[in-house]
């Protein structure tokens, strides 16, 4: 076994402090990676905290991993010792069943393996471990390639944020000629301005946040909108044709579907631990008035995964990050919290 420092939550809602774990022998089709940074995801402290469904505890978060491969199984072609290599929200799958096979491992019809707070049950039957940790043995084909031109550290954050938004951009083609709302200006929401503006689309922040406005200029977006000034709502009212919404706290989503045009999209990347809250009923009209949907989307498959890191690397994007040591985890999640976050947390391993 390979013995491994990590960051842990021994219970739910606990303080995450230091604690020593084992990890698998790297196995005949398995990489392992000296994780070197990671990016601290909202879903990390909704995990600790059970908002999502009671968690798997000890529990070392972290789905944004980054690092050097250190060691390779016997019948590992694709990585080798040296190599850049990223892991992402899931390290295993059933492998085939129909969405496996093209390449959509995130819906597998069995269920994934996620990179912590689950358990391996197409491998070892053990808790998965996540990257808030200094090292990772995990299957090459769950592992990506980080382009050698990123910024590491900066690039982090791509393995989760950046996937999650890029994946609906892409599946609803989102480009040229479009109106896009993103909805709140955290973690996921920068990548999505970034990818959607790299993609031709006319980019409007909706925020709750005036004091983010300076920055949206330098993200790229064309518009900024305070979501609580009725003035400013009002001028965007019916405009788009889709909304990104990144939002992990509780929002009226009828509000938010008024700002849709024809046909438009609300697509659900964000958890809300309420769910989707509609103030009252969903009016039929909201929906039916302008032929309009509510659609979800979670993270991305493998394949997708290096093709939008491949992208990033084209267009040089990487996420606007603060480095921070692993013991003020904690001040971090306070600040996510308040969304004061410029635009995402991530560990230096080196601090562990
Ligand atoms: P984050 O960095 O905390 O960003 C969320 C942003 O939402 C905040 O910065 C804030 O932006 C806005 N916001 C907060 N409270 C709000 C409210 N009451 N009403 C309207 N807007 C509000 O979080 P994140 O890491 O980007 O994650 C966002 C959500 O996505 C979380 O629920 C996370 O669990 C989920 N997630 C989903 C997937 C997936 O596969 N679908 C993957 C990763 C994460 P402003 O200050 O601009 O308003
Ligand atoms: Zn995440």
């Amino acid at each position: 076994m390979i013995q491994t420092k990590g960051y842990a939550a021994q219970n739910a809602h606990d303080t995450l402090a230091p604690w020593n774990f084992e990890r698998r022998e790297v196995g005949a089709h398995d990489i392992q990676i000296e994780i070197l940074y990671c990016g601290v995801c909202h879903s990390d402290l909704a995990q600790i905290n059970n908002e999502w469904f009671p968690g798997m505890f000890p529990m070392v978060p972290g789905h944004e991993i980054v690092g050097r491969v250190v060691k390779v199984g016997d019948h590992v072609k694709g990585f080798k010792t040296g190599d850049l290599a990223g892991v992402g929200t899931i390290v295993n799958s059933c492998g085939n069943c129909s969405h496996c096979e093209e390449g959509l491992e995130q819906y597998c019809k069995e269920g994934v393996v996620p990179t912590y707070n689950g358990i391996d049950k197409y491998g070892d039957f053990k808790p998965t471990f996540g990257g808030y940790s200094n090292t990772i043995v995990t299957k090459d084909a769950f592992a990506v390639h980080i382009p050698e031109n990123l910024d590491l550290a900066s690039t982090a954050p791509l393995l989760c944020a950046g996937i999650t938004t890029y994946s609906p951009l892409k599946h609803w083609k989102i480009g040229a000629g479009h109106k896009v709302a993103v909805l709140g200006l955290g973690g996921l929401g920068h990548m999505a301005v970034k990818f959607a503006v790299a993609l031709g689309a006319e980019v409007t922040i909706l925020s709750t946040s005036p004091q983010k406005e300076a920055d949206a200029k330098r993200l790229g977006a064309h518009h900024f909108v305070i979501t609580k000034d009725a003035g400013q709502i009002e001028k965007v009212k019916g405009s788009f044709n889709f909304i990104i919404d990144t939002v992990a706290a509780d929002h009226d989503f009828n509000f938010y579907l008024s700002l849709l045009d024809l046909d438009g999209v609300h697509i659900c990347v964000g958890v809300p631990v309420e769910g989707i809250h509609l103030n009252g009923a969903l009016g039929a009209f909201s929906l039916l008035g302008r032929r309009k949907s509510i659609v979800g989307s979670a993270c991305g498959g493998i394949a997708e995964t290096q093709e939008m890191l491949d992208f990033c690397a084209q267009h040089g994007i990487v996420a606007d990050i603060e480095l921070i040591d692993i013991k003020d985890i904690h001040s971090a999640y306070d600040r996510m919290l308040k969304g004061d976050i410029k635009y995402r947390f991530v560990i230096d391993m080196a601090t562990l």
